[in-house]
């Protein structure tokens, strides 16, 4: 297979078909064999159903569905584990990521590089978002052990060491953008103008943006804890100074009158810097619970398509995706996805 082309689908019934007419209208002609994975991420309207019409169709296409909505990472993951390419394509489904743009990611790969990103400019985007997005990439990359670029998001084109890298992460709480980063390899870049949606919102409000934010400072790095213990210990010094500052003046008979203001805002200071403090320890205690569970990333509730369905039951089935850690990182098709049953 020259080419798996992987699309997390989450409540995209309405731009499938024309992501499949534009990924139809280039695809032959870049690539010899290729396929396109769609991961239906736990939609709750007909993406499913428009996935399995068009594997139905078209030989090329095949289709996995997630038992739930476990968020694009999970998504991508589910589509990488069970993309068998040669090179791997991760687009989205709702049409911003332009397929014509395909061509010249290709061609840099075949130059030598294992990852070719696509980096949008921010045209057309709310001001304050662009603005809130540059400054977090600054602030990120002062603190992060990876650096990230603004613009640049999930659309690459990878090689299969690239990919075989990635899956060999086997941290379950998955902040792509830095683990894309992390492994490495020789990455090119071709810039594009962004697209905005044609169809319905963008799957991430306001509030999943500042989490998927937290993730990006905290998955690579402990500065934060290191940066925690660094404010502790001023304020304790300065709330020390203070105290000496007090004793002094009681000392050379200037006691003043106790300032029920300062007492306010003593403690109201102090108190917020201990709870900002325990909730950035709370964020890395937070993370290794998760991780120490080792729950799988999702499950399988459907899968179909080709070569889903000439080596595998069609039946629905369960399956946990995680690899034991000493398992091949290929799986093997005839046992199913990561070879692993469900447990009860
Ligand atoms: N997506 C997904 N699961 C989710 C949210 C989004 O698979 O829980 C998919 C979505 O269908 C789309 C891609 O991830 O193909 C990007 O989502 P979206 O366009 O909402 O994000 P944005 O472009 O605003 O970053
Ligand atoms: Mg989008």
């Amino acid at each position: 297979m020259d080419l798996s082309v992987v699309v997390p689908c989450f409540n995209e019934e309405r731009g499938l078909q024309e992501l499949r007419d534009e990924l139809n209208a280039v695809l032959p002609a870049l690539v010899g064999r290729f396929e396109v994975v769609l991961v239906d991420d736990g939609s709750t309207d007909r993406t499913l159903d428009q996935a399995r019409r068009l594997s139905a169709l078209d030989p090329r296409y095949r289709y996995l569905s997630l038992s739930r909505n476990f968020g694009k990472e999970a998504a991508m993951l589910a589509g990488l584990r069970e993309a068998s390419g040669d090179r791997v394509l991760i687009m989205d489904a709702d049409l911003q990521h332009p397929a014509w743009l395909i061509g010249d990611m290709l061609r840099q790969l075949d130059l030598g590089y294992d990852q070719v990103v696509a980096r949008r400019d921010r045209h057309g985007e709310p001001r304050v978002r662009s603005l809130l997005s540059k400054l977090y990439y600054v602030g990120v990359n002062k603190l992060a052990d990876v650096q990230l670029e603004d613009g640049v998001g999930d659309f690459r084109v990878l090689s299969r060491r690239a990919v075989d890298a990635l899956l060999a992460m086997p941290e379950s709480n998955r902040f792509s953008k830095g683990l894309f980063a992390w492994v490495g390899f020789p990455t090119a870049t071709v810039p594009y103008r962004n697209v905005t949606r044609k169809y319905d919102q963008s799957c991430f409000s306001f509030g999943k943006l500042v989490n998927y934010g937290i993730d990006g400072v905290v998955s690579f790095n402990s500065k934060p804890l290191r940066a925690a213990v660094y404010i502790g210990a001023v304020v304790t010094l300065l709330a020390a100074v203070y105290a000496v500052y007090v004793i002094v003046c009681a000392l050379i008979g200037h006691p003043g009158v106790p300032g029920y203001a300062t007492l306010i805002v003593g403690i109201t200071g102090f108190g917020g810097m201990q709870l900002l403090l325990l909730g950035v320890v709370g964020e890395y205690v937070g993370r290794i619970y998760v991780e120490s569970k080792n729950r799988p990333c999702y499950f399988i509730k459907e899968s179909g398509g080709a070569v889903a369905m000439s080596v595998e039951d069609a039946a629905p089935r369960m399956v946990v995706p995680r690899l034991p850690s000493d398992a091949p990182l290929v799986a093997d098709p005839a046992a199913g996805n990561g070879g692993q049953q469900c447990a009860d």
